[in-house]
C-alpha cells in the first residue's frame, strides 16, 4: 500500500490537547468488510486496504507513513453528572486525510488497546458494537443524515473479555473531526481560556470558516453548531431513531452523528421508547432527544463565555439569546420534516396541528413507526384503501384522520414526491442488526453483507429485500441495546 497522505492538524495542537500513543499489536487481523468508495473518495486505493500494510494499518498492527497517532483528550457530562477527564480510551486518531470534496476527514481506529485515558478499561472493541456501529453509520449516509462513517470492519482474532469472552475487533471510524461538546468543557473546567480559544479557532476553521470573518466569531460558532444540532436531532425522530447516550462527551460540534453505542430504530411508535440498557430513568428517550440536545448546547456554551465578552453578565446575555433560538429552530426542522414525510404543504395553516395529531393516534394505535409512514406513501401514490395501515380499518378516528390529511397534502404530486424522498423503506432494524451480529460471532457474516448492502439504498422498495422492511415479531423484538465497551 502506498500510503495515504496523512496531514496531522490535530497533533499539531499544543500538548495539552492529547497524548501521543502507539495502537496495540493484534494477533492475527482479517478483513471483515472495505468501504471501498469511502477510501476512494479519501484518495486511498481500496485494493490495498487488503495488502498486508493496508491491514496493518486497519488493525493497529504497523502505523502507516507520516501518521502521529494521539488520543484525544476530553471530558463530559454523563446522565447529567459531571466527569472531568474522559478522552479516547478505546480509540486512536490516526491523522486526517483530504477527501475528495477538499474537507478534511479524521481517520480514527476504535478499539486499538488502551490508551493514558482508558482508566481500568482495555481500549479493544469486541465484534458486536463494531458491526452495529459500521451497519448504523452507514446506513444512516444513505439515509441523508450527517454522520461519522465507517471504513472498515476487521477481526483481530483474539477475545475481548466481557461478561464473557468475546471475538475482538477494529472499527475505523471516519469523522469530519472528533470535536465534542466534552471537549470544550475539558479545558473549561480547567480555566483554560488560551486553550478554549485555539480550540474554538481551530473548530471555526475546521467547520465553519464563514463565520471567521466576523467581529465576534464565536457567538457566531455556537450559533451555527445549534443549528446543525437542532436539525441533526430532527432527522434522527423522523426517523424513529434514538441514539441512547447523548452525553456532552457523545455530541460532535460539527453536527454529525457519533457514538453508535446503544443507539436503535423504533418498531412500535412511542414517544417515550428508550432502549439502551443504561438509561433507567429515559433520559435519552426519542421525545427527549431535543431538550437533551439543547442542555447539551447550554453546556458548550457556558464553555464559550470567556470568549463571548470579558464582562461576565454580558456574556452570559449572549449565551442565553443563542441557546434560547434552538427551540424556535429545532422545532421548524422538526414541523418541516414530519410535513415532508405526509406530504403535506410545510406552512400549511393547521400543519403543526396535524402533525400532533398524527403522532398521538400514531401512539394509540401501537404500529409500527416505519411501516405506517411507507403504507401512507403507497395510499397516496395508489388512493387504494388497501394500502392503508390495517389498524385503520373501521377505526373511527383514522378515518376522520384521512380525510383532514388528505386535505393538506400538497397538490401535484409534489406531496407525493417529498413523501418517497423521506419515507424510508429498509431501516437497520434492531432486530436485524442482532441477527446478523449473532451470526457473524458464529463465523457467518452473509447476515451482515446483505443487511450493508440494503441500506445502501433505504428508499426504494426491492423485492429481494422485502423481509428486511418487516418489523419484528413478538419473539424477535429486541427491547435493550448495550453500551459499545
Ligand atoms: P462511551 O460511553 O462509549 O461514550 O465512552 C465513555 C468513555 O469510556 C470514553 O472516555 C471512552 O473512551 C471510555 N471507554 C469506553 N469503552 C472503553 C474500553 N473498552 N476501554 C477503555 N476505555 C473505554
Ligand atoms: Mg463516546
Amino acid at each position: 500500500m502506498s500510503s495515504p497522505s496523512f496531514e496531522n492538524h490535530y497533533a499539531r495542537l499544543p500538548e495539552r490537547f492529547y497524548s501521543p500513543v502507539t495502537p496495540a499489536k493484534v494477533p492475527r487481523p482479517e478483513i471483515i468488510k472495505i468501504n471501498g468508495p469511502l477510501a476512494s473518495a479519501l484518495g486511498i486505493d481500496p485494493g490495498s486496504l487488503e495488502s498486508e500494510d493496508g491491514l496493518g494499518m486497519l488493525s493497529g498492527n504497523g502505523v502507516p507513513e507520516g501518521a502521529e497517532p494521539v488520543a484525544q483528550a476530553y471530558a463530559g457530562h454523563q446522565f447529567g453528572g459531571w466527569v472531568p477527564q474522559l478522552g479516547d480510551g478505546r480509540a486512536i486518531l490516526l491523522g486526517e486525510l483530504r477527501h475528495e470534496d477538499g474537507s478534511l476527514r479524521d481517520l480514527q481506529l476504535k478499539g486499538a488497546g488502551r490508551t493514558p485515558y482508558s482508566r481500568g478499561g482495555d481500549g479493544k472493541a469486541p465484534l458486536g458494537p463494531v458491526l452495529r456501529e459500521y451497519l448504523v453509520s452507514e446506513a444512516m449516509v444513505a439515509l441523508g443524515v450527517p454522520t461519522t462513517r465507517a471504513l472498515a470492519a476487521v477481526s483481530t482474532g483474539e477475545l475481548v473479555y466481557r461478561e464473557e469472552s468475546l471475538p475482538g475487533a477494529v472499527l475505523t471510524r471516519v469523522a469530519s473531526s472528533h470535536v465534542r461538546v466534552g471537549t470544550f468543557q475539558f479545558f473549561y473546567a480547567r480555566e483554560d481560556v488560551e486553550a478554549l480559544k485555539t480550540l474554538a479557532d481551530f473548530v471555526i476553521e475546521r467547520h465553519y470558516p464563514e463565520v471567521a470573518g466576523e467581529e465576534n466569531p464565536y457567538p457566531a460558532l455556537l450559533r451555527e453548531v445549534i443549528k446543525r444540532q437542532a436539525s441533526l436531532i430532527a432527522r434522527w425522530m423522523q426517523l424513529g431513531f434514538i441514539h441512547g447516550v447523548m452525553n456532552t462527551d457523545n455530541m460532535s460540534v460539527s453536527g454529525e452523528t457519533i457514538d453508535f453505542g446503544p443507539c436503535a430504530f423504533m418498531d412500535t411508535f412511542h414517544p417515550e421508547t428508550v432502549f439502551s440498557s443504561i438509561d433507567r430513568q429515559g433520559r435519552y428517550a426519542w421525545i427527549n432527544q431535543p431538550v437533551a440536545g439543547s442542555w447539551n448546547l447550554a453546556r458548550l456554551a457556558e464553555t464559550l463565555l470567556p470568549l463571548f465578552s470579558e464582562d461576565r453578565d454580558e456574556a452570559v446575555k449572549i449565551a442565553e439569546a443563542e441557546i434560547h433560538e434552538f427551540e424556535r429552530i429545532f422545532n421548524s426542522a422538526y414541523f418541516d420534516g414530519f410535513a415532508d414525510k405526509l406530504g403535506i404543504e410545510r406552512d400549511a395553516e393547521n400543519a403543526r396541528a396535524l402533525i400532533e395529531r398524527t403522532l398521538g393516534l400514531l401512539a394509540g394505535s401501537k404500529l409500527d413507526f416505519t411501516v405506517f409512514f411507507t403504507c401512507l406513501t403507497r395510499f397516496q401514490e395508489s388512493k387504494d384503501p388497501a394500502d392503508l395501515p390495517f389498524a385503520f380499518e373501521g377505526d373511527p378516528d383514522w378515518s376522520g384522520w384521512i380525510d383532514d390529511w388528505q386535505e393538506l397534502v400538497a397538490d401535484g404530486g409534489s406531496g407525493l414526491e417529498r413523501m418517497r424522498r423521506s419515507n424510508p423503506v429498509v431501516i437497520p432494524r434492531n432486530h436485524q442488526v442482532e441477527a446478523a451480529i449473532e451470526a457473524a460471532m458464529q463465523g457467518d457474516y452473509s447476515l451482515f453483507h446483505r443487511l450493508n448492502e440494503a441500506l445502501l439504498n433505504p428508499y426504494e422498495e426491492r423485492e429481494e429485500y422485502r423481509d428486511l422492511e418487516l418489523p419484528p415479531q413478538d419473539d424477535e423484538k429486541v427491547v435493550a441495546t448495550f453500551c459499545g465497551t
